[in-house]
């Protein structure tokens, strides 16, 4: 492998162990690695002893998109953000509704290499508020999002990731370090779900959004109810439980609606399902839960927990009105209501790259 290409880097998480080995850090896969081995999401190889990632700044999507499509519902509302990503996922799921980057492998002789000045600048021409990588795990770029989010952060603009949450703590750390302001977890079921379907460990998810909010990341969750492998009674009530005391009720929680994709065929979650997780949600203590994926649904919207006064109508990926005061309060009670970043009034949706 060439290591002269941009897009071959050195990973500053690894470790080496000798005889030419070396384990990666990035995350909790702890793939360890030969000589010329690529990791299990095959981004990462071990090029003369050392850890290099392939997809520095190889980017294969480039667009302004708004945030509620993330979906982030209590950061920034109503701005966009640059959002990019890459090829391939240290996760399998089987329903992958971005199937066509996430297992794609990466060609480093073909890459596409966009530098983090061009993102940074970019972003700014067009009159986003951040950036996010987000379509296939984020974790892909994470050398390179280190880099793009401190050039972010010195222009003023918010960082987010869309991940699973997978990322080792050294990771996420460094993460917040370079300016990560938001991160949208995708949990995938409880401690059985995650070993069948992506030989995961789910307390390393929980972990890791528990610390984000410690560090003063804004989390939010979101739960895709998937038909046949997610969508267990007794799964949803356990996450909800979970979510509660890991992350406090304050703590967004979407419901998202399943459609099939990829490899799995079972039919799209019905909408009743959806509304029992929400109302199961709301009942045990959760301020504000969401249904996603159902344009038009009233659970998109925000209420106010303690009056019920609707603040955020939403359809789809747009506000419709937006009520919460600059102070961000409830209008007609006052109640406090849990938003970072400020509201901005603007919808665009538009692509660089075409693809
Ligand atoms: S980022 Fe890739 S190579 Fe590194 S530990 Fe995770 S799966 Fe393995």
């Amino acid at each position: 492998m060439d290591t002269s290409l941009p897009n071959v880097k050195e990973s500053p998480l690894q470790e080496s162990l000798g005889r030419g080995k070396a384990r990666c850090l990035v995350c909790e896969r702890r793939c360890v690695l030969g000589e010329g081995e690529r990791g299990f999401c095959k981004t990462r190889m071990n090029i003369e002893g050392k850890i290099y990632t392939l997809v520095y700044g190889d980017l294969s999507a480039l667009e302004s998109r708004p945030i509620e499509i993330k979906p982030f519902y209590h950061f920034w509302p109503g701005s966009t953000a640059l959002t990019f990503s890459t090829w391939s996922c240290n996760f399998i799921c089987p329903w992958c509704q971005n199937w066509h980057l996430s297992k794609t492998e990466p060609e480093p002789y073909d890459a596409r290499y966009i530098s983090p000045e061009r993102v940074v600048e970019t972003a700014l021409k067009r009159g986003d508020e951040g950036t996010c990588v987000s379509f296939n795990e984020p974790l892909m770029l994470f050398e390179y999002s280190l880099d793009v989010f401190k050039l972010a952060r010195e222009k003023g603009l918010y960082n987010t990731y869309v991940s699973n949450g997978y990322m080792t703590l050294e990771a996420l750390k460094m993460l917040r370090e370079a300016g990560l302001d938001g991160l949208k977890i995708d949990v995938k079921g409880s401690r059985e779900e995650y070993l069948r379907f992506n030989k995961a460990y789910v307390d390393v998810v929980w972990r890791n959004a528990r610390e984000a909010k410690s560090m003063g990341i804004h989390v939010e969750i979101v739960y895709l109810v998937v038909t046949k492998a997610t969508d267990d009674e007794n799964t949803i009530l356990e996450t909800i439980e979970r979510h509660l005391k890991e992350l406090g009720p304050e703590t967004p929680l979407h419901f998202t609606r399943y459609y099939p994709a990829y490899k799995y065929n079972e039919p799209p979650t019905p909408v009743e399902k959806l509304e029992w997780a929400y109302r199961q949600a709301r009942k045990m203590g959760v301020l504000y839960p969401y249904i996603g994926n159902v344009p038009g649904h009233a659970y998109e919207n925000t209420y106010c927990p303690e009056c019920g006064e609707v603040l955020v109508k939403r359809y789809g990926l747009m506000i419709i009105r937006y009520r919460i005061t600059e102070d961000k309060k409830c209008p007609v009670c006052g109640a406090e209501i849990s938003i970072a970043g400020r509201h901005v009034s603007k919808f665009r949706f538009r692509s660089i790259l075409g693809i």
